[in-house]
């Protein structure tokens, strides 16, 4: 199977998956300012901003130019057409979990880390069984763009941007959420893994 229908799977996917960021931010935005709900805790700093840019360049920036020119082929690799089969269903499970998450957090998701004067806890839905469904959503999205794009600069740079950027927010997402909610949210994660859906228990 020819490396050309793999890319423009993932440009499918890939526009889809901007879509769903862009209309969930749209609604947030626009709610946020109808019901003047403010913004009570935030949390970024310059090494997020830094680590987020570096995703930014991983998620983005990369793929797009390898699928869109000819700049990176000197790092192509050959597959087999079994890992990019395999990359397509990948990545529609990366777009169910990412749009399940969007729907299911709703007015209570930011792009940025933050606690809002209407916040409230979400354990419903996909958040019943694991706690960080949208970070599960990009990490099955960066597998995908390896299975999908077979360039060892395209193809890697959304994994390997993730994972500092992951290890940092996580910790500190889970921080401010046991700061805000206490026991409610520390009840919570007994009953949850962060990124591995707990279906016993
Ligand atoms: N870590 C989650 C959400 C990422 S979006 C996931 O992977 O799906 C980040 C924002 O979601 C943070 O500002 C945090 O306040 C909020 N958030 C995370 N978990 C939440 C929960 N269970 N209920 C309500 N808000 C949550």
């Amino acid at each position: 199977m020819p490396d050309n229908i793999f890319k423009d799977v993932f440009l499918i996917c890939f526009i889809t998956g901007c879509l769903i960021r862009v209309i969930s931010l749209f609604r947030v935005r626009h709610w946020n300012r109808k019901k003047q709900d403010r913004i009570k805790n935030k949390h970024e700093t310059w090494l997020d901003k830094m680590l987020l840019f570096l995703v930014f360049i991983g998620m983005q920036v990369l793929p797009l130019i390898y699928v869109f020119s000819s700049w990176l082929d000197f790092a192509d690799y050959l597959l087999p057409a079994w890992p990019g089969l395999v990359g397509v269903a990948v990545f529609a499970a990366a777009l169910w979990l990412l749009w399940k998450s969007h729907t299911d957090l709703g007015l209570n998701w930011s792009p940025t880390l933050e606690i809002k004067e209407k916040h409230s806890l979400v354990t419903h839905g996909v958040l019943r069984y694991i706690r960080h469904p949208m970070y599960a959503a990009h990490l099955l999205w960066g597998i995908a763009q390896a299975l999908l794009l077979h360039n060892w600069i395209a193809g890697l740079a959304f994994l390997v941007s993730l994972i500092p950027l992951y290890f940092r927010r996580i910790q500190y997402e889970e921080q401010m959420l046991l700061d805000h909610f206490g026991e409610e949210y520390r009840s919570y994660m007994n009953q949850t893994d962060r990124i591995i859906p707990r279906f016993w228990g």
